[in-house]
């Protein structure tokens, strides 16, 4: 049944006009008076509706009943990736989203192909945090993982990591150990955060001070992994164990 997010307030037997994002989803779709569709605003579970009424631009729909359904990961791994082509940094939201990351905190790195100010940068965060809405309305995820504002790699480890649990540093030099090692250690009830690097990798200022801030440099094995798949690889192997 076609998913669509729709950040308002949802209740039973509610009828409202959707958003115009799904509304123009629901018309490519085809959808006619009548058919059943499955509603989320992020805020938990989901809802089955119907669309009740349609014109050239609005869609109509009237919610039916709430399923507190959740599909996420087990554990919350947040990514904190370095800025990296703009294609490539979708690809990475999109299939970190569908392996249930919990977050996204893009940084400026040194050695960063993407550099973004101003209007660009507003547009640029705008359009991830579709690219993950759209990835929750594909796997049936019903909590949209946040995409931070853009933030300089140091000023991100000034501030201090944020989350309690602990905080891997994807190296491809030594020293650095086997990820199989640092899940180990990795406590149960601990979110994790994923540090990796841009195309041209940390400059060793940049890997100092994250390891100075508390980050463990982990392996994922002797080959050269993109800057889009090395945390990606990772995410799964955290998940998936
Ligand atoms: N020439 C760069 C270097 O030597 O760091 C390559 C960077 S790689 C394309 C982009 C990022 O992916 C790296 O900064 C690192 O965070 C991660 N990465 C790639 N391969 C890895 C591996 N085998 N183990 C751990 N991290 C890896």
């Amino acid at each position: 049944m076609p998913r669509f997010h729709v950040p308002l307030p949802l209740s039973p037997g509610a009828r409202l006009e959707l958003p115009a994002g799904a509304a123009r989803h629901v018309q490519v779709l085809r959808l006619q008076p009548g058919a059943s569709i499955t509603l989320f605003n992020g805020e938990g579970g989901e809802w089955t509706a119907s669309v009740a009424r349609m014109t050239r631009s609005a869609v109509e729909v009237t919610l039916q009943a709430h399923d507190a359904v959740e599909r996420e990961a087990p554990r919350a791994v947040h990514l904190a990736v370095a800025l990296m082509a703009a294609e490539r940094l979708d690809w990475l939201i999109e299939k970190a989203t569908e392996l249930g990351a919990a977050g996204f905190i893009p940084l400026l790195a040194e050695r960063s192909s993407l550099r973004l100010t101003g209007e660009r940068a507003a547009r640029k965060l705008a359009h991830w945090r579709a690219v993950a809405v759209a990835a929750c309305e594909q796997s049936g995820r019903n909590r949209v993982p946040d995409v931070a504002e853009p933030v300089a790699l140091p000023d991100w480890l000034a501030a201090g990591l944020p989350h309690t649990g602990p905080c891997w540093m994807l190296a491809l030099d030594a020293p650095s150990q086997p990820l199989a090692e640092a899940a180990a250690a990795w406590p149960a009830d601990a979110p994790l955060t994923l540090l990796s690097g841009p195309e041209g990798g940390f400059s060793p200022q940049e890997a100092a001070a994250a390891r100075a801030a508390g980050c463990t440099p982990v392996s994922l094995g002797a080959r050269v992994l993109r800057a889009e798949t090395a945390p990606l690889a990772a995410l799964a192997t955290a998940l998936l164990r």
